[in-house]
Formats: C-alpha cells, sequence, structure tokens
C-alpha cells in the first residue's frame, strides 16, 4: 500500500471504507442469520485482492471469502485470511494437494479431481470440507443428477471426505430479467437434487445458491448461506435487478461504490480547428479548442471501447474523450474549462464535487457491464484506502 499519499501517482484507485462498512451492513441485514461468504475473485473485482482482504479481515460478520483460482485463494491466506476459503472454479489435478496445505474448500466439478482429493485425503490423513456444485440449468460447472451416484460412492469411500459439507449451484437468468421464472425452474432442481444427495446417504450440511441479485431479491435463494460478489462493492447487479427490488417496496441506497479511479492532467496542449486527434484519425476538431492529456490507457483498464464516448471530470465538470484511448494515454477535451493546471485532479470513475461519471455509464457506453468495467482495472495500479 501506498505511504506517500498521491503526490507521486500518476493513476490510482481509492477505496472507500464507509462505502464498504455501508454495504457489509446492509448485506448482513438481508443475510439474516445466514453465513455472509463475499466474493474476491477477479481481484476483488479489481478493488485489489490484499487490500481488500486486509479491510474485511475486521469484519468477523464475513465467514467465508469466495475465489476463482487456488492462486488468489493462496493470495487471500498470504494476504491475513485465516478463516474459510471456498474455491469457486476449477484446480489443476496435479495442485489439488496445496487445498490441504492451505486448509482451502474446493467446490467439486466432477469425479476425477473428487477421487484425487479422496486419494490426498487418504495419504495425508486430513479431513476435507467439499461443497458439491449441481447442474440446475446454468450448463456450467454443475455436476448432473446422473453423476450424484458415482459421486456419492467416492465420498464414502474416503473418510477423509465422508460427504460435502456444501451443496450450492449458480443462477444463470436471475440478473438480466425481471421474469424471474428460470430461476424458480433452476431452484426447484436444486431441491430435488439435494433430496436425492440427502436419500443417497450424503446430505449437505449447508446449502448455497444466492449471489448478489438473488439475495436482494429472494428470501428462498438464501437457504444457510449467500455468496454476494457485486453488491459488496456497492453496485446493483443490473438495472432489472434494482427495478424488480424497488417495485417490491425496497429501500433506496442500500449500497453505495467503493471504489473510485483518479488520475491527474500531465500536459495540456492548444489545438488549432480541423486538427485530428489520436490514433486512426477518429476526431476532428470544430474549432480552436484545448486538451488535456492523461497518463492512462486500456493497458490500465480504461478500455479502448471508451474511444470518443466516456467522459472524465475535471473540476467537477464532465470532459469528453477525444479520439482513440491509447495503450497508455487517453486525451480530453477541456475547451470549455478555465485555469486548468499540469497535475489538475482528475476523475475517471466516482464523483468529483456534484459531478459523477459510475461504471454502470461506462459500461453503458462501451455495450457492457459494471463487472466488466471493475474486474479489468488492472492490478498494477495503486490502491489506496481512504476512511470517508
Ligand atoms: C461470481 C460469483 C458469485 C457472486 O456473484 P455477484 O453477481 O457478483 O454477486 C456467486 N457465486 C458464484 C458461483 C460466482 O461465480
Amino acid at each position: 500500500m501506498n505511504t506517500r499519499g498521491t503526490k507521486h501517482l500518476l493513476s490510482w484507485i481509492e477505496l472507500s471504507a464507509k462505502a464498504l462498512d455501508h454495504n457489509i451492513k446492509s448485506l448482513v441485514r438481508l443475510a439474516g442469520r445466514r453465513k455472509l461468504a463475499v466474493c474476491v475473485k477477479a481481484n476483488a473485482y479489481g478493488h485489489g485482492l490484499s487490500e481488500m482482504v486486509t479491510l474485511l479481515n475486521d469484519r468477523p460478520e464475513i465467514s467465508y471469502l469466495t475465489v476463482h483460482s487456488l492462486d488468489e485463494a493462496i493470495l487471500c491466506r498470504v494476504s491475513g485470511w485465516d478463516r474459510r476459503i471456498m474455491i469457486l472454479g476449477p484446480v489443476a489435478l496435479a495442485d489439488l494437494e496445496a487445498v490441504f496445505e492451505y486448509n482451502l474448500e474446493p467446490v467439486v466439478l466432477g469425479r476425477e479431481s473428487l477421487d484425487r482429493l479422496g486419494q490426498i485425503s487418504k495419504k495425508r490423513d486430513q479431513q476435507l470440507r467439499t461443497h458439491l456444485k449441481l447442474e440446475t440449468g446454468t450448463h456450467r460447472q454443475g455436476v448432473t443428477e446422473k453423476e450424484l451416484g458415482p459421486i456419492a460412492r467416492l465420498y464414502k469411500k474416503y473418510p477423509g471426505l465422508k460427504k460435502p459439507y456444501g451443496a450450492s449451484m449458480h443462477f444463470a437468468n436471475i440478473e438480466d430479467t425481471t421474469n424471474h421464472e428460470y430461476a424458480q425452474q433452476q431452484l426447484q432442481r436444486f431441491g430435488s437434487m439435494v433430496g436425492q444427495m440427502t436419500r443417497l446417504g450424503i446430505k449437505p450440511t449447508i446449502r448455497h445458491t444466492a449471489c448478489s441479485a438473488a439475495l436482494i431479491l429472494f428470501d428462498k435463494t438464501r437457504f444457510d448461506m449467500v455468496r454476494p460478489g457485486i453488491a459488496l462493492y456497492g453496485h446493483w447487479p443490473s438495472k432489472e435487478t434494482y427495478l424488480s427490488y424497488r417495485l417490491a417496496g425496497g429501500m433506496n441506497d442500500i449500497f453505495r461504490p467503493v471504489l473510485s479511479w483518479r488520475t491527474k492532467v500531465t500536459q495540456i496542449k492548444d489545438v488549432p480547428a480541423d486538427a485530428f486527434v489520436g490514433y486512426g484519425c477518429t476526431y476532428r476538431t470544430t474549432s480552436k479548442t484545448r486538451l488535456a492529456i492523461l497518463p492512462v490507457g486500456y493497458a490500465d483498464g480504461y478500455d479502448r471501447a471508451f474511444s470518443n464516448l466516456a467522459h472524465v471530470l475535471i473540476k467537477g465538470k464532465r470532459a469528453p474523450v477525444r479520439g482513440r484511448v491509447c495503450m497508455n494515454l487517453t486525451m480530453v477535451d477541456i475547451a470549455d474549462m478555465k485555469s486548468i493546471h499540469l497535475e489538475e485532479a482528475v476523475t475517471l470513475i466516482g464523483s468529483q464535487r456534484s459531478e459523477h461519471v459510475s461504471c454502470e455509464q461506462l459500461a453503458g457506453w462501451s455495450g457492457t457491464i459494471s463487472y466488466e468495467i471493475l474486474a479489468r482495472i488492472a492490478p498494477h495500479i495503486p490502491r489506496i484506502v481512504i476512511a470517508k
């Protein structure tokens, strides 16, 4: 973490401890008596994994961190997290020993890895908590109904496994729609598969299905534990989730964005009328103008799709991006702004005075979702925690 303030930085991410606290309280309210597992995959949705782990370490309300990969899980341990960690994604067969070494809980996605985990548990004489992922209609990682029999036999074969600790599933169509029929079907299939697990003698101890949208919208999805990601960081999973929630009478302002992205003007340039700006000559000035050059580009996660579309904030006003976003630089128009000087503060995502550029706006401009805008902010950009 940077300890010299931002004087020496040209671009950095600010994490609001206050917004995070607000979001955790909202999640705790929604989760009620269920365990809270928060998702820190993809470098904590771009917020910075080690910084987020340090912040979450102070919150006893959180039982689990969930990650995608073994590497992320190990990083959580290295960053000081000693509570539980669940790995949602695949782990290479050759790496499964590390699951035991670091005391991790893998989500079981198939027979081969389960068998290997059983062998290792026997060799090490070490118990392992696993979570079985059930296929209920997303057709991604879950095991099918047909596979449950052989999987049950494997669980019983190895005393170190005995039965899965958790049973889980993931919704395919809960955030992109206000029609939640498909989610209801998946929930039914989950119920019937858990029933079958029980008959096969591998009744799970805890069931968990709820991503942010499910947690926010449907009590029935919460079971024994919930697994929100995006809401922790203060973002709604989608406009549809927000609308469904508000139409059902939900309170406003339950989530506040934790992340802001700041940079500085590193060059100011007067440009004549009819001049082209940047690669490909995609923008031509219509009159004499002034540009500010920013030291941020697509290699930093400021997407090339923002070219000629996005706005940044300078002195609390919007400055439009001109020309293509380059690998490490972006040009913005400051013709209408007075007395901008070198190293003037710029906001790429977040608020400045009373104006705001949200990652939802950037996602809209570039045809994607807030998740992708956040997850692609490059890890090399310093993350700084601020109190307010
Ligand atoms: C990413 C993920 C989540 C969290 O989803 P959000 O929409 O960010 O809340 C939950 N469960 C699984 C399996 C995931 O992959």
